[in-house]
């Protein structure tokens, strides 16, 4: 008998690899790593730790590779606003959306910051999601956008929710501070601190956020220092930057509900992951986009919550499943798919995360329902019963 950390058994198993599905099957882990996966009964392995699946569903951990998880404060009182029917830009003039969350982002202490991210993460935990892309972003000055840094890292090292560092610097202009000024911090030392500090640099170029043209500078200066890229795009107009950030090759490209042809052609030549947010379109109540025809045309589709406590503050993945199989055309498996190994893809993880293979990290859900339909069929509800971060029950 081979001795191992934990076992695994009597699952029904979604490896969400070339191999496909399991009916009942077992999974051996070790040292943080799935050393085996396979049809049938157990007995080459032993461990002191065994679980009985019970037929239940067994999925890779959820990879929310969207969220602005780490900030201070609430923005509770903004859905009254936008149930009399205030539009998202006219809160942000009124002083609300982003920019109040920079005022009390700015205004937290660094261990105020972390805490109250920190119980978020523990939600994020708790709904089977097991690496976290978080940005900054709520600074839109140096120091903050440092502290928040800060914070993203220590939540990696000192929580159970693996996460991904991503400098959103350019969230939208800062209200107190000349534009141009702010532009070439970023274009300088705030390059310079994402590279240090952060896996990608990220743009918002939309109405009521970065030109085109700041977008297009931003974005070269930070290809030009080797930094990988992200970019939020045509959530509320296609202003061209998606066709600008897949022809300069970004990893992802969010939020895509208006794209337009020679934009969609640019992702396909370049295998940009495109990056859907259903949650804004359900908060915001505005029209879901079509993910077929990316889907279709074999693109890594991908899915996240984009939470952030302003258009969405959910944190669940499998809520983000549902409304993408009821609204945008994502059929069951491809959700799965999009919540985990493309999303993997979406942060350059998914040699390491976002399937069940032997020599991957045993990020693992196991679930209180035996079929994946009914994660999607039981909107609002958390199915996961367990979570297994590398190799450690949670
Ligand atoms: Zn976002």
């Amino acid at each position: 008998m081979i001795s191992t950390d934990l076992i695994i058994q009597n699952a029904h198993i979604i490896t969400v690899s070339a191999r496909g599905e399991i009916a009942n099957g077992c999974i051996a882990i070790k040292d943080e790593i799935i050393i085996d996966i396979f049809e049938g009964e157990n007995k080459d392995y032993h461990s002191e730790t065994v679980i009985d699946a019970n037929g239940k569903l067994v999925i890779p951990g959820f990879v929310d590779c969207h969220t602005h998880l780490v900030h201070a404060g609430s923005r509770a009182n903004e859905l009254q606003y936008r149930l009399q029917g205030m539009s998202y830009q006219e809160i942000q003039q009124k002083g609300g959306g982003i920019h109040a969350s920079v005022r009390d982002t700015r205004a937290a202490a660094v261990e105020e910051l972390y805490q109250q991210s920190l119980e978020r993460a523990k939600l994020c935990i708790k709904h089977g999601t097991t690496t976290a892309e978080i940005k900054s972003g709520y600074g839109l000055e140096p120091a903050t956008e440092k502290k928040m840094l800060e914070v993203i890292h220590r939540i990696n090292d000192e929580s159970d929710l693996e996460t991904v560092a991503t400098f959103l610097g350019p969230h939208v202009y800062p209200q107190d501070r000349e534009p141009e000024a702010y532009l070439d911090w970023l274009l300088h030392e705030g390059l310079e601190l994402a590279k240090e500090q952060a896996e990608f640099v990220d743009i918002y170029c939309d109405v009521g956020a970065y030109s085109y043209a700041d977008t297009e500078k931003f974005l070269k200066a930070a290809k030009a220092k080797g930094i990988s890229l992200k970019i939020h795009s045509g959530q509320f107009e296609a202003l061209g930057a998606t066709g600008l950030a897949a022809d300069l090759s970004v990893v992802s490209a969010d939020h895509l509900d208006h794209v337009t042809e020679a934009e969609f052609d640019a992702m396909l030549r370049a295998g940009t992951v495109p990056v859907f947010l259903p949650g804004c379109s359900y908060y915001l109540k505005t029209a879901y986009p079509d993910a077929r025809p990316y889907l279709d045309a074999g693109m890594p589709v991908a899915l996240a919550t984009d939470y952030n406590p302003g258009t969405c503050p959910s944190l669940s993945i499998p809520m983000m499943m549902s409304l993408a199989v009821m609204h945008m055309g994502f059929t069951p498996d491809e959700a799965l798919t999009a919540v985990t190994l493309n999303a993997a893809k979406a942060l350059k993880q998914d040699h390491l995360i976002g399937s069940l293979e032997k020599g991957k990290q045993a990020d693992i859900l196991i679930c209180e329902i035996g079929e994946l339909d009914d994660i999607i069929a039981m909107f609002g509800v958390n199915a996961v019963s367990t979570v297994v971060k590398k190799g450690l029950l949670i």
